[in-house]
C-alpha cells in the first residue's frame, strides 16, 4: 500500500497484504513465543538477519525478534506516516527509551522544548539513559545544535497548553541533526512530520492509534536505516509489543481518520462554547485565538485545555462532578477524559519545569471523545 490510494483507504487496508496469501479476512494473531526449527542452517541465517535489524525473516526464531502480528501494524502505520519503516514497542516510553539508546557516545546530549510529555521531559532529566537534556526555545536550536547534540526532541501541539510547534523550522534550525516529533496528539491524520523534515515521529499507540483505551503500546516511524538499528536495540533490551496488543492497534488503524475527524469537530464546538463561557478564564485549542499558525496541521485536533481560576482545589470539584466525562489521566480514547497536568501527568516535572511550560495549576485537559456534543456540554457546563 503506498501514496497511491485515498488516506481512509490506506488506513482499512494498510498491513493487510499477507493475508489473502494466508486466506482470511481478519489479521490473525500470532501468540507464539517460539517458532519451530525445520532447518538449523536456515534457521541460522534468520537469526542472523533479525539480529542485524530486518523487518522480516523466513522464521521468526523468537517473538522478541520478530512478531508477525506486530510487523502489520508497522508496515500499517508506516504507510499512514509516510515513513518507509515503523517499529512497535511495549509503550511510548519504551519507544522513546530505544531512540534514546541508538546515539553514539559523544553525541548523547538531546535539546528539547518544553512543554513535553511529563514522562517524556523526566526521562530526560533523570539522567538514566546517559542522556543530558538541555531545555532550548525554538529560536534557539541552530545555536544550541553544538556537536555533542544528537537529538532535538519537540512535541506539537503541545502537551497540554496546544500550542504549535513549527516543525519545519525546527528541522530547518537542526540542520543536520535529527529531530523526533511525539506526534501522538496530532495522529498522522492531521500532521505528517517525516514530511516536513523530521527524521522520528513517535507515538504513544496507548492513546489515539489503539483509540480504545485498552492495550499499551508505542511505535516510532522512521526511515529503513535508523529502523534498523531500533530493531537491534528492540531485540537487546526487551521493549517489545505483545501480539494482542499489536493486533488491537492494527484494528485501530481501520478507524483512526474517521474517530479522529468526529472527535475533533466535537471538540471545536466545546472549545468555541468553553471560549464564550465567562466561568472558564482561558481556553488553548490550535487557532482559538486567531493567532497566525503553521500550515502543519490539517484541522484543530480534540485536545482542550482550559484554566479555572481556583488552582487544584477548583479543578478537583470540577472532575469530582462530571458524570459522562471520565476523570482520569490518558487520551485518544472513544469516551472523554479529563485530568488535572499539575497533580498527575507533569507531576514529576515538578514547579520549576512546570513554570517553564506554562502550565498552571489551573490549567484542566480534556481528550474529548466521541460522544454527542449536547451531553459533553451539559456535562461540563453543570460541573462548572
Ligand atoms: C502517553 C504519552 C506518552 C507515553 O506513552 P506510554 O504509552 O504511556 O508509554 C508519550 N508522549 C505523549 C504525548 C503521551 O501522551
Amino acid at each position: 500500500m503506498d501514496g497511491e490510494f485515498g488516506y481512509r483507504t490506506l488506513a482499512v487496508h494498510g498491513g493487510r497484504d499477507d493475508l489473502g496469501r494466508l486466506g482470511v479476512h481478519a489479521p490473525p494473531i500470532d501468540l507464539s513465543t517460539t517458532y519451530p526449527i525445520a532447518d538449523l542452517r536456515d534457521a541460522g541465517a534468520a537469526f542472523d538477519a533479525l539480529a542485524e535489524g530486518e523487518a522480516e525473516a523466513a522464521n521468526p526464531i523468537y517473538a522478541r525478534l520478530l512478531s508477525p502480528t506486530c510487523a502489520r501494524f508497522e508496515r500499517a502505520l508506516a504507510a499512514l506516516e509516510s515513513a518507509e519503516d515503523a517499529v512497535a514497542f511495549g509503550s511510548g516510553m519504551a519507544a522513546l527509551t530505544a531512540v534514546l539508546l541508538s546515539f553514539p557516545d559523544d553525541r548523547r546530549t538531546v535539546l528539547g522544548v518544553r512543554p513535553l510529555y511529563g514522562g517524556t521531559d523526566h526521562l530526560l532529566e533523570s539522567g538514566l539513559l546517559a542522556v543530558d537534556v538541555r531545555w532550548v526555545e525554538v529560536d534557539q536550536i541552530a545555536s544550541a545544535c553544538t556537536p555533542d547534540v544528537g537529538l532535538v526532541i519537540v512535541e506539537s501541539p503541545t502537551n497540554p497548553t496546544l500550542e504549535e510547534v513549527d516543525i519545519a523550522a525546527v528541522c530547518a534550525a537542526a540542520g543536520g541533526v535529527p529531530v523526533l516529533v511525539d506526534n501522538t496528539f496530532a495522529t498522522p491524520v492531521l500532521q505528517r512530520p517525516l514530511e516536513l523534515g523530521a527524521a522520528f515521529v513517535l507515538h504513544s499507540a496507548t492513546k489515539y492509534l489503539g483509540g480504545h483505551g485498552d492495550a499499551l503500546g508505542g511505535i516510532v516511524a522512521t526511515d529503513g536505516e535508523r529502523a534498523r538499528r531500533l530493531r537491534q536495540t528492540r531485540i537487546l533490551t526487551g521493549g517489545v509489543l505483545h501480539p494482542l496488543g499489536a493486533y488491537l492497534m492494527h484494528r485501530g488503524l481501520a478507524t483512526l481518520p474517521v474517530r479522529v475527524r468526529a472527535a475533533e469537530a466535537c471538540a471545536a464546538e466545546l472549545a468555541r462554547r468553553f471560549a464564550a463561557d465567562p466561568r472558564v478564564d482561558r481556553v488553548y485549542y490550535p487557532g482559538l485565538a486567531g493567532a497566525p499558525r503553521p500550515s502543519q496541521m490539517d484541522g484543530t485536533g480534540a485536545m482542550i485545555s482550559i484554566d479555572l481560576d481556583g488552582g487544584t482545589e477548583r479543578a478537583a470539584a470540577f472532575m469530582g462532578r462530571l458524570e459522562i466525562a471520565t476523570p482520569a489521566v490518558s487520551l485518544g480514547s472513544v469516551d472523554t477524559l479529563v485530568q488535572h497536568p499539575a497533580s498527575l501527568t507533569h507531576r514529576l516535572v515538578g514547579e520549576a519545569g512546570r513554570r517553564e511550560g506554562e502550565i498552571s495549576d489551573d490549567l484542566i485537559r480534556i481528550s474529548v471523545g466521541l460522544e454527542d456534543v449536547e451531553d459533553l456540554w451539559r456535562d461540563f457546563s453543570d460541573a462548572l
